[in-house]
């Protein structure tokens, strides 16, 4: 059974508000030990958290040792003051906060540093994106100020413009992906960085009436052919979720996002993304 290298301990796939609202006073000890326990019934070994701001990801990783799970977090996602992020993560406006951000994941025992360098896939119209990217001077500052700390990267990143910069700047993993062209295909294969697609967190919205199915069709099988090339290329791709996102329920979407994986990836499934979940394992 491959882990999930993305999930959010935090939502619950349903409503994001209310589920950090019933967590926003302190992590809830029995729902969380009661997912990883479902996890553990699932066969699942490993996850690696995105992060929240309420320290309920870092409570799952002190609790999983109980449940024969390795359990990794970066404490909080953290994002760009007025960008997107921060609805679950912490903002920084100069690099002097973000300096005193990366500190506080080591007091606090973090795992590694997760950054948002992108907006979301915008699941309404194809092509497009929710927010301009990071600049890539930003981005290189960043990447090399986390690396400096002795941490490993997680970035969430969408569009070749901030996938691109982030990857020129050694990052450690690239988090959902979409919309990628040839030339930054070749470069992720190029870096060793791990591409973790997310795919079922478009899969699952198909046939919801939430948004257009004209729009998430073609957007799915961009996503899928991108998968398949980058691996014909030599790209490291691992399975992971974005559990707790609308539609992508805990435990369960391990199984869906890896239908849709095979589907891309076809009688080299299991190989590529043994392979990619060692690499995020080794590295995070
Ligand atoms: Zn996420």
């Amino acid at each position: 059974m491959f882990g999930d290298c993305h999930i959010h301990m935090v939502l619950d796939g349903v409503n994001w508000r209310a589920a950090i609202d019933h967590q926003r006073r302190g992590p809830d000890e029995a729902l969380i030990r009661a997912r990883l326990a479902d996890y553990a019934r699932r066969g699942v070994t490993f996850l690696r958290d995105g992060g929240d701001a309420w320290d309920v990801g870092l409570t799952a990783s002190r609790l999983a040792g109980a449940y024969g799970i390795r359990y990794r977090t970066p404490c909080f996602p953290i994002c760009r003051k007025g960008h997107y992020g921060g609805f679950i993560g912490r903002c920084f406006s100069d690099l002097m906060e973000y300096r005193a951000m990366v500190h506080e994941v080591r007091e606090k025992g973090g795992h590694f540093i997760k950054i948002m360098v992108s907006g979301l896939m915008d699941f309404a119209q194809f092509g497009v994106l929710t927010d301009e990217p990071c600049p890539p001077d930003l981005a290189r500052d960043l990447i090399s100020i986390a690396h400096d700390a002795g941490f490993s990267i997680m970035a969430h990143a969408n569009g070749s413009e901030a996938v691109s910069a982030a990857l020129a700047c050694g990052v450690d993993s690239i988090e959902h992906g979409a919309y990628l062209n040839e030339e930054t295909l070749a470069q992720l294969a190029e870096s060793g960085a791990v591409w973790v697609p997310t795919l079922v967190t478009i899969g699952n919205l198909r046939g919801l009436g939430r948004f257009p199915d004209q729009v998430l069709e073609p957007l799915l099988e961009l996503q899928q052919n991108n998968v398949a090339r980058a691996a014909k290329l030599g790209a490291k791709i691992a399975l992971g979720t974005d559990a707790g996102a609308y539609a992508v329920c805990h435990g369960a979407a391990v199984e869906q996002e890896y239908a849709l994986l095979k589907q891309a990836l076809g009688e080299n499934t299991d190989r590529i993304l043994t392979e990619g979940e060692q690499a995020i394992q080794t590295r995070f």
